[in-house]
């Protein structure tokens, strides 16, 4: 991987952590400033905390005796500091500083010494070409789905207007992101441009990355981009490294945009099967979209990657006026 992206991130990551650590002085001191008493408490635990380890170190002929007293004075200031928290509404937490992630505590790194989900999640939108994604999934978001701008009317042959099919559309994948997991299917939306489909797919990551779940939104070209880079560069410097192109295969959720649109041939054909199967096999959840009629698709692809999709996601047709005109 890129080296001055990944220290771009440490420092972030740094820097967020300095930033918790320095608001939590500033709290602690604002609350000093106003209950005098607690500061006071406070050196006095840490005053008798010393003096207990002192004990412990020397071992005086009356230890015993000694480790009673020292504790049960340490115990005394604690019990008066907890009367005085509770009487000013405090709590030990407000001392605390406040991560961003309480999983890593902003190091980017778990207890047991793993790349952190959010780290993760940092990595990918960095190399994935998803550096705008923040920005675009603040405006496309579930709380702003408005389901208004659907017909009420009858569309052309369907069934449903285009407004009820919506709103199942919208029951589904709230659904799916509300209980995603293992067992959840992957999904495929389909249907002409401009009838929502990016939004939805817009929305579900949002929501699933807010979750603290990694996901990877790319358009299906980028990702043949991505592919080739990465099988064909000879130097890592160049392209994406393994440990990163295989997010593709572990990340939690892989959107793939526009599935159809991209140049289409045996290497890309197989590839792409590789992947969508891979995550199938590990349970892993796919989304794919496309414009092209079902039938196109069968025509675009190998069997092989039609069936495994046909067979095992969940298919929305959106259908529609034009919503961008
Ligand atoms: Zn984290």
């Amino acid at each position: 991987m890129k080296d001055i992206l990944l220290r771009k991130i440490r420092d972030e990551y740094d820097q967020k952590r300095h930033r918790a650590f320095n608001e939590a002085q500033r709290r602690k001191e604002d609350i000093y400033k106003a209950l005098p008493m607690l500061e006071e408490l406070d050196k006095q635990i840490a005053l008798t905390g010393i003096e207990l380890s002192k004990v412990v170190l020397l071992k005086p002929e009356n230890f015993e005796e000694e480790i009673t007293k020292v504790r049960s004075k340490l115990d005394g200031y604690r019990e008066e500091k907890k009367l005085v928290l509770k009487q000013n509404s405090l709590t030990e937490d407000d001392f605390k500083p406040v991560f961003e992630c309480k999983e890593c505590e902003d190091t980017g790194y778990t207890s047991s010494q793993e790349k952190c989900k959010c780290y993760k999640q940092k990595i990918i939108e960095n190399l994935y070409d998803m550096s705008n994604i923040k920005y675009r999934l603040q405006k496309e978001n579930f709380n702003l789905f408005d389901i208004g701008v659907f017909s009420a009317e009858k569309f052309k042959e369907e069934k449903l207007s285009p407004k009820q099919n919506m709103k199942n559309i919208l029951e589904a994948c709230g659904n799916f992101c509300l209980n995603f997991s293992r067992e959840s299917p992957s999904l495929l939306f389909h249907g002409t441009t401009g009838v929502g489909k990016t939004f939805m797919c817009n929305c579900i990551a949002s929501e699933l990355i807010e979750k603290g779940k990694t996901v990877i939104y790319q358009t299906a070209s980028n990702l043949i981009e991505v592919i080739e880079e990465h099988k064909f560069k000879k130097t890592e410097e160049a392209g994406i490294n393994k440990e990163n192109y295989n997010y593709l295969f572990e990340c939690d959720l892989l959107i793939i945009d526009d599935l159809g649109t991209e140049l289409n041939n045996s290497f890309t054909n197989s590839e792409l099967f590789n992947i969508i199967n891979a995550r199938m096999i590990s349970d892993r959840k796919t989304i794919i979209s496309t414009n092209l009629p079902l039938a196109d698709l069968a025509l675009v692809y190998s069997d092989r990657i039609i069936s495994r999709i046909f067979n095992e996601f969940a298919i929305f047709k959106f259908f529609g006026k034009d919503l961008r005109f």
